[in-house]
């Protein structure tokens, strides 16, 4: 399997996925930059993935779904609002990928229907966890933010992270606010290029303050050093809002 990063739009990823004859793209927000990778990669696309329904993660399904026959995967939760949609999946239904067993996680929050793939290894997490970040709260609240979040935070340390944005340098700016004496987080600036993907979930966990809550050094820095762990949460999704 090959993972090939399609830049989006300003800040956005797309991504491809190649096995065998299948190729998957994760989040087309436009056709243009699809096709010319998959052209310059010599692949023909079967499969469109949606993390979720906004419109600069599913922009590209009509055309590429009209150009390709590639067929639309989604939360069937969203099918409403997730165009083109073909196959629903949830937590149950999993689904297969050209013979790869394929996780769904729902981790609802940013939207209520958000789902990561996770294949082989590869989470795919849309804008529910960012490098150094997590995504806004649109549909949901701070303890379903955390809830998703811890599901993600319990797959294997070595699973590599593919985000939809490239937020990863103002994300890692926010963060060393809070923990200013994070060794790990201040290695991670220090030797900051982009693409900031893939991350895997060790890097993320040792430095990325929205799996952090617990950290004694956020907790002080915010004044909330008995508070409960949703509420630390809450407090840091409301300070990156303005940051
Ligand atoms: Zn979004
Ligand atoms: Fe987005």
């Amino acid at each position: 399997m090959r993972i090939i990063t399609v830049p989006c739009l300003k800040d956005n990823y797309a991504y491809l996925i190649a096995a065998g004859d299948s190729c998957a793209v994760v989040d087309p927000s436009e056709p243009g930059p699809v096709v010319a990778a998959l052209d310059r990669e010599g692949l023909k696309l079967t499969h469109i993935l949606n993390t979720h329904h906004h419109n600069d993660h599913t922009g590209g399904n009509m055309a590429l779904k009209e150009r390709y026959g590639a067929l639309v995967v989604g939360a069937e939760y969203d099918r409403h609002r997730i165009p083109g949609l073909h196959i629903g999946v949830s937590e149950k239904t999993g689904w297969d990928f050209a013979g790869h067993a394929v996780q769904v996680l729902e981790v609802p929050a940013h939207t209520r229907g958000a789902i990561t793939f996770v294949i082989d290894g590869n989470a795919f997490t849309g804008d529910t966890l960012f490098v150094m970040g997590c995504g806004r709260l649109f549909e949901g609240d701070a303890a379903m933010m955390a809830a998703s979040l811890a599901k993600l935070k319990a797959l294997p340390d070595e699973t590599k992270i593919w985000c939809g944005h490239e937020y990863a340098a103002s994300n890692g700016r926010f963060a060393l606010t809070l923990e200013p004496g994070n060794a790990a987080l201040q290695a991670r600036m220090k030797n900051f290029r982009t693409p900031s993907v893939p991350a895997t979930l060790a890097e993320e966990k040792a430095t990325n303050p929205f799996l952090r809550a617990d950290s004694r050094e956020i907790r002080k820095t915010l004044g909330m050093e008995n508070a409960d762990t949703v509420s630390v949460f809450a407090e840091i999704r409301s300070r990156k809002d303005v940051f």
